[in-house]
């Protein structure tokens, strides 16, 4: 059975904006795949339709054989749900709400009614995960962007959800710290998650995903295949608005370059 079926789903923001058009995927078990995409092609608003943020004005999204719809998600069938999927929002300030960092850790397990001892297991597990166990009782609202965004993702990992779906998940990270969340969110789906990564960056999209949707400015797919293949397609890259010019300075003067993906 497929993870995500979606089926032409389009949305429209206050039923004027567009935002999703005539979108189809499917997402088997344990893949891991970049939704590529310039800055509002849709690929947040699929990834909270995926999350049941929002729902379809037309066509469907179904998780696990069943459709996502706010009168199946009720009940056990909302934890079932919220157990099995998490989000990570670009933005971390919304994510993180809890007075310190342990307890929003420990916030996402107790809310699903997992046992409290199993709860703060996990909780202290994802904080070592994430080498921010030194930052537990510190205030979510005083950290470095960093860290607020080490904090969400330890948040997901002690819900340990089968899906991940991650938006611009390294948006306004250092290299380091880049690396680093790279490296534990592809440990994380080496235990067979399924791992679904929003970016216009070619390079994340090429370390987190094998397979690769793109998404045009008609916020529509125009594109998918293997990501190797998808990345190593300079020229449609160029018209699908995702090149990224590499900029820099040569004996004083600034000099561009495309980079390529090989
Ligand atoms: P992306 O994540 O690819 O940048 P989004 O899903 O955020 O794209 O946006 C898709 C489209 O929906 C854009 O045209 C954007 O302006 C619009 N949009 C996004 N969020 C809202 C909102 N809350 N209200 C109205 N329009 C929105
Ligand atoms: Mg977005």
């Amino acid at each position: 059975m497929n993870i995500y079926d979606i089926d032409n789903v389009s949305f429209s923001y206050s039923g004027k904006f567009s935002a999703i058009s005539g979108v189809s995927m499917t997402i088997a078990p344990g893949e891991k795949v970049a939704l590529l995409g310039p800055n509002g092609s849709g690929k947040s608003t699929l990834l909270r339709m995926m999350d049941a943020l929002v729902f379809p004005d037309s066509g469907e999204i179904s998780f696990m054989g069943r459709v996502l719809i706010e009168d199946n998600l009720h009940d056990e069938a909302n934890t079932f749900f919220r157990k099995n999927v998490a989000l990570l929002f670009q933005n971390p300030e919304i994510q993180l709400f809890s007075p310190t960092v342990f307890d929003d850790v420990l916030f996402g397990p107790m809310q699903l009614g997992i046992p409290r001892d199993e709860a703060l297991h996990r909780a202290e597990e994802s904080l070592e995960k994430l080498r921010i166990a030194a930052l537990r009782d510190r205030s979510t609202h005083e950290l470095s962007i960093g860290e607020k965004k080490r904090v969400a993702i330890a948040g997901l990992l002690a819900i340990d959800p089968g899906v991940l779906l991650l938006d611009e998940p390294t948006a306004g990270l250092d290299p380091r710290s880049c690396r680093d969340l790279i490296d534990i969110i592809s440990s994380a789906g080496e235990s067979g998650k399924t791992i679904i990564t929003a970016t216009h960056d070619l390079h994340l999209a090429d370390e987190l995903s094998d397979k690769a949707f793109v998404f045009s400015d008609e916020k529509t797919i125009i594109a998918s295949g293997a990501t190797n293949d998808v990345l190593s397609d300079t020229e449609r890259l160029r018209e699908w608005n995702l090149t990224h010019i590499h900029r820099h300075k040569h004996g004083g003067r600034w000099h561009e370059h495309e980079h390529k993906h090989l």
